[in-house]
């Protein structure tokens, strides 16, 4: 059985990390969603609001556990029995900083290998941080975010 990690801050989950998440099911027998607790990273949700949201994004998506995690990836992928990392590709600039992570980890462990999801185009220009800044000032994110995410984030931002 083939196992991957998605690792990420998922603050909040948008359509461009659904995306990769429904790639790499289509790919791997279990995807792991590992959400980061990392506290040295301020997020507008929690941690049990994240894996929350999550869990009720891919409900129907059989193959995919949702699960928080504060360890080093590496460890915490091994301990899990996972194969692969999974990242998302979206344009040149998030190369440098992941080209970096993969080869750190690859270094850490040669168990495990980091596969690069690209999702469809419509996602590119898609990250957490722009979608909250846009929710703050109550602009429209509902295609950009699922309904429940969407939600979520007008109760936040409401005036
Ligand atoms: P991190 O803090 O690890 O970057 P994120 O939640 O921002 O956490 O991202 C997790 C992963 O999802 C990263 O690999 C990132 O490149 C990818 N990702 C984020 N947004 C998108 C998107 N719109 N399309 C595809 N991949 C994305």
């Amino acid at each position: 059985m083939k196992t991957a990690i998605y690792p990420g801050t998922f603050d909040p989950i948008t359509n461009g990390h659904l995306d990769i998440i429904k790639r790499a099911a289509s790919l791997f027998d279990k995807v792991i969603v590992g959400v980061t607790t990392n506290p040295s990273k301020s997020t507008l949700f929690t941690i049990e609001q994240r894996v929350k949201m999550i869990q009720d994004v891919v409900e129907g998506l059989k193959q995919v556990e949702v699960e928080s995690f504060d360890d080093l990836l590496v460890n915490y992928a091994l301990q899990r029995n996972a194969s692969a990392i999974i990242r998302g590709l979206r344009a040149i600039s998030d190369f440098e900083f992941e080209f970096q992570m993969a080869l750190f980890n690859r270094k850490l462990s040669n168990k495990l290998v980091t596969v690069f999801l690209m999702p469809h185009e419509k996602y590119t220009y898609l990250n957490s941080k722009i979608v909250k800044e846009v929710a703050s000032f109550q602009g429209d994110v509902s295609c950009f975010v699922p309904p429940n995410v969407d939600q979520r984030l007008k109760e936040k931002f409401k005036k």
